[in-house]
């Protein structure tokens, strides 16, 4: 629902609306948010409200750093948490130049680009359905997030009833209160690791969900003492913390990827689609899993995926077809992590499933055999390569990728490779504890 200025006006005084946050996500998925008073609405909505674009990660330079913030007002949202001088109420803005252009820097943007490609491929909608784990850490006096955990819970524990179950409870409510639709939520594998799932939505309102989602968890967390983390291996030896993909292509007969009486009721469009994801499997995984501790989850044995193949039964591969068909028939991707840009990601897969679609890409035969039970040389009869090992790897594979490139457009994949070659090279120059124990009396 796209709010007019009068029904906001209405809001803001039903509500005592006091401030609000005008917010944006940078180059590495972190949101931004200006806050303004409420007497700042009618700049607002005039799209007057600049900021200066030059101190935000992968923005531009000083030279040209005035921007202008345009809200969506379909994301105008009151946060229910009351404060003490009265309510906040945000709106995600997409950015513009000072020559009022979209700004072709900003994530969000990037995304509606692509989805404008989709449109003109015929489609209506790209459907995402995330599955976003996390870790609730407790916190030290100073506030700091510490690794320890504050449960040994492990896959749909029940007992004991604990501060992390609480506070687990406690964010599905204010999530509901925001108008989410949560279909499960249930504490993970790991200790201290939960899982709440939300509802589908098409792709650049999933994206918005997955910003606003973390900052829930994230607030909701802090109330009980707990810190809440999304990234994605934060402890070794234990499963880390990933955010699987449901994705499905709907046009305006609904979902493309059924067809009663095909292969496994999928339709070809499905099998298209499903041969682009493999094909640029690897050279995404720098944008789906884009730090250098993504990589230390993407290790066998512990549920993450390595190896580039589908099944449509067993759920240790990179791409799982879910059982449910209908208008919920949907390919399901494993190897993406949290701590994605959920704009760049989303981008990323949608483009390489079209390019599937585009060429008539036939994905590989199904694997449904445990592929870690395999050899080497088993996994080369059946051409099942492995994702990249490493960030520095990944960022090799992804300038390979002209469709991923295109996912990205020029002004992003150039800021985006600038900092993630700095950040592998900041990180080969440590020398870590585990070196240390390792090394120091040996040698
Ligand atoms: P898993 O079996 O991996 O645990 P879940 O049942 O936890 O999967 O998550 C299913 C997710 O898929 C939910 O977010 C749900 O809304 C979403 N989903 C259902 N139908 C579709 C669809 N057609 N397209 C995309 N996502 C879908
Ligand atoms: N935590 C696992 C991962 O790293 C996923 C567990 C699951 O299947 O939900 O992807
Ligand atoms: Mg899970
Ligand atoms: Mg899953």
């Amino acid at each position: 629902h796209v709010y007019t200025d009068d029904e906001v006006r209405q809001l803001i005084k039903d509500e005592n609306v006091r401030f609000l946050r005008l917010m944006f996500t940078d180059l590495f998925g972190t949101i931004k948010n200006v806050e303004i008073p409420i007497s700042q609405l009618d700049k607002l909505l005039a799209n007057k409200i600049m900021f200066d674009g030059s101190s935000i990660d992968g923005f531009v330079r000083i030279e040209e750093s005035d921007m202008y913030l345009y809200p969506d007002m379909s994301t105008w949202l009151v946060f229910p948490w009351g404060a003490e001088h009265g309510k906040v109420a945000r709106v995600i803005c997409e950015v513009y130049t000072a020559d009022r252009k979209p700004f072709a820097g900003d994530p969000r943007n990037n995304l509606i680009r692509v989805l404008d490609d989709m449109k003109s491929a015929g489609f209506t909608d790209f459907n995402i359905g995330p599955e976003p784990e996390f870790f609730l850490f407790k916190m030290d006096e100073a506030g700091k997030p510490t690794t320890k955990l504050n449960d040994q819970g492990s896959y749909f524990d029940m007992a004991p009833m604990d501060l992390g179950e609480n506070c687990r409870r406690d964010i599905v409510l204010e999530l509901e209160n925001m108008g989410f639709e949560i279909e499960a939520a249930h504490h993970e594998v790991a200790p201290g690791q939960h899982e709440i799932d939300f509802k589908y939505a098409n792709a650049l309102e999933a994206a918005d969900n997955i910003q606003t989602f973390k900052l829930v968890v994230k607030t909701v967390a802090r109330k009980y003492g707990l810190f809440a983390t999304f990234m994605p291996k934060p402890l070794s030896g234990i499963n880390g913390s990933g955010m699987h993909i449901n994705m499905s292509l709907f046009n305006k007969d609904g979902n493309t990827f059924y067809e009663d009486g095909g292969d496994l009721d999928l339709s070809h469009t499905a099998y298209n689609f499903l041969g682009g994801l493999l094909k640029h499997a690897r050279n995404f995984t720098a944008i789906t899993n884009p730090i250098v501790n993504s990589y230390k989850r993407l290790v066998p044995g512990f549920e993450a995926p390595v190896y580039v193949a589908w099944s449509g039964s067993n759920r240790s591969p990179l791409i799982r077809v879910p059982n449910a068909r209908g208008v919920s028939t949907r390919l399901e991707l494993r190897s993406v992590d949290p701590s994605a840009n959920p704009y760049l990601a989303i981008a990323a897969v949608l483009e390489a499933g079209l390019d599937g679609v585009k060429a008539d890409i036939q994905p590989n035969d199904s694997v449904d055999r445990n592929i870690y039970r395999m050899d080497e040389t088993e996994r080369e009869d059946n051409n099942i390569i492995s994702l990249p090992s490493t960030l520095h790897n990944a960022l090799k594979y992804l300038e390979t990728d002209e469709v991923l490139k295109h996912s990205m457009g020029d002004h992003l994949y150039k800021s985006f490779m600038e900092a993630k070659n700095l950040e592998w090279d900041a990180y080969r120059q440590q020398v870590s504890e585990w070196e240390r124990d390792q090394y120091v009396e040996k040698y």
